[in-house]
């Protein structure tokens, strides 16, 4: 008989749930990590980010405190305090991590793991673990692209987070969720920040509209954009780094942070060897129920590369476990997913595109407004939001939401409940509104701006 019932092979977001939730069920769980149990999203990914992201939205605070009467001193900002308070930080959360499966009764075991064969797993210390399933949970990591000369020195993510200094001039490179996130931490705690996008448009796959007003409102608050430009090569001068573009233009940085998505970490597992052909991405394909080609081999979170954000991966583990050993199959919606890119200003979404709504849904009214939140009032800051609603005129069902500003991501938590619950603009309009809020404006939108296909 195997030693364990579920061996978890990485100990992130996905797979820490997985465990502490299979153990719950009775199972012998035994979870191998090869770096620090908590994964990307604890580690280096959403909760040191935020910290980052919380860190440079003072100075704007600073500046808008005056049209309110105060008089701030001088301000100064140590990157150093930063750094040490977060990781910190950081540390304190890994260790409740590790405490807590301990107390789940999940048997721990630091090191790097590859199969051996269905039911083996071996770690870099030479020991063997037996299991009746394993669950491959090991996440993803930056995309390392070589091909351009002097790669090597540039950062990614992961670098972000061991950078000493705040760098003066710093070249970003892609324009997705963490090339905006990060541009932004950098830029508004003191560095002049170049973001170079290969094509027109920041964040593939938004809302049209969004991605229009959030580049101006980026552009607005001082990030400076280089669109249908890509980064050819890097050079060290005396005066830092040189950034070739292919337009023949070069510019001068101190930092180049290159985020150009993230590759699952399949390589050296030994998948493939047991009969688990990955994707063209090196990802593992997997059932509704999370299940390989091979039964009793499973795999949750961004390694399947569905959607790759920690709350799908902490669902798609329990969801896993409770199948498995809670004798509850639960399939995850992968369809109607909130999220937020915390960007300043920040945009919170939920449900389709309105390019997406329209392929499915032409009879379409969009209500959309674009106003400056109260408290630009007095503060005189120049920054616009946007809140955008998509109703199907046929069902009268909400199908999107879309907001650009001041905590918009917390918003699309909340509409998400109303969405799940499959909410129709009645019921929007039915709502009494918050006084004075910048939400209230979700339900108190009466007519729409655009009516498709009418
Ligand atoms: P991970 O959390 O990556 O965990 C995988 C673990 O497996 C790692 O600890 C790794 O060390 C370990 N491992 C890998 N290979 C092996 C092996 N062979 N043996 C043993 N251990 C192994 N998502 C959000 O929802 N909100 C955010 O704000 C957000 N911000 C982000 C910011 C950044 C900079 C990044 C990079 C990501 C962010 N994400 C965010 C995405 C989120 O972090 C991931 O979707 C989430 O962590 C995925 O969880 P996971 O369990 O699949 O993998
Ligand atoms: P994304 O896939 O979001 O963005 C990658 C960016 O890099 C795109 O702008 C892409 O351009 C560009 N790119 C890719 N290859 C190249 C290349 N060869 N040359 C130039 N540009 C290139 O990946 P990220 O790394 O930003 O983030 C990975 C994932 O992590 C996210 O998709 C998200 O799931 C998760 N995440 C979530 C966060 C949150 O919830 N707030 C925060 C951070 C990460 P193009 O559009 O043209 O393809």
């Amino acid at each position: 008989m195997p030693q364990f019932d579920l061996i978890v092979v990485g100990g992130g977001s996905g797979g820490v749930r997985a465990a502490r939730i299979a153990a719950s069920h009775g199972a012998r769980v035994a979870l191998v990590e090869e770096y620090r149990l908590g994964g990307t999203c604890v580690i280096r990914g959403c909760v040191p980010k935020k910290l980052m992201v919380y860190a440079s939205r003072f100075a704007q605070e600073f500046e808008e405190a005056a049209g309110y009467g105060w008089t701030v001193g001088q301000t100064h900002f140590d990157w150093a305090t930063l750094k040490v308070r977060r990781d910190a930080e950081v540390a304190r959360l890994e260790s409740i991590y590790r405490s807590n499966l301990v107390a789940s009764g999940v048997q721990l075991f630091d090191g790097r793991a590859s199969l051996v064969d269905r039911n083996t797993v071996a770690l870099t210390d030479g020991r063997t673990l037996q299991s009746t399933h394993i669950l491959i949970a090991t996440g993803a990591t930056p995309t390392r692209a070589t091909s351009i000369k002097g790669h090597e020195l540039s950062i990614d993510s992961n670098g972000f987070f061991d950078l000493q200094a705040l760098p003066k001039r710093v070249v970003v490179q892609g324009a997705g969720y963490i090339a905006l996130e990060l541009a932004c931490v950098l830029q508004r705690l003191g560095a002049s920040v170049r973001v170079v996008v290969r094509g027109e448009q920041i964040l593939r796959g938004f809302d049209y509209d969004v991605r229009v007003h959030l580049t101006h409102e980026l552009k607005e608050s001082g990030l400076l954009f280089e669109f249908g430009r890509n980064v050819t090569g890097i050079v060290q001068t005396a005066d830092g780094l040189q950034v070739d573009l292919d337009n023949g233009e070069t510019v001068a940085a101190d930092c180049v942070l290159r985020a150009l998505g993230r590759v699952p970490n399949t390589q050296g597992l030994g998948l493939e060897a047991l009969g688990i052909a990955l994707d063209g991405q090196g990802a593992i394909p997997v059932d509704d129920f999370s299940q390989t080609a091979i039964h009793n081999i499973h795999a949750v979170g961004d390694v399947t590369n569905r959607v790759n954000l920690t709350p799908m991966a902490i669902r798609e583990g329990h969801a896993f476990a409770d199948t498995l050993f809670g004798g509850t199959p639960r399939r995850v919606d992968h369809t109607l997913v909130p999220t937020a890119v915390f960007t300043t200003p920040e945009l919170g979404v939920v449900g389709l595109t309105e390019e997406a709504a329209l392929q499915q849904h032409p009879r379409l009214d969009v209500y959309r407004t674009s106003f400056r939140p109260m408290k630009a009032t007095l503060s005189g800051h120049t920054g616009r939001m946007l809140l955008k609603l998509l109703v199907d005129r046929d069902t009268d069902r909400v199908l999107g939401f879309h907001g650009v500003g001041p905590d918009t991501g917390e918003m699309a938590q909340l509409i998400g409940v109303a969405l799940q619950l499959k909410a129709t603009k009645s019921a929007l309009d039915a709502t009494l509104a918050v006084h004075p809020t910048a939400a209230e404006e979700l339900v108190t939108m009466r007519s729409p701006t655009v009516r498709h296909a009418l």
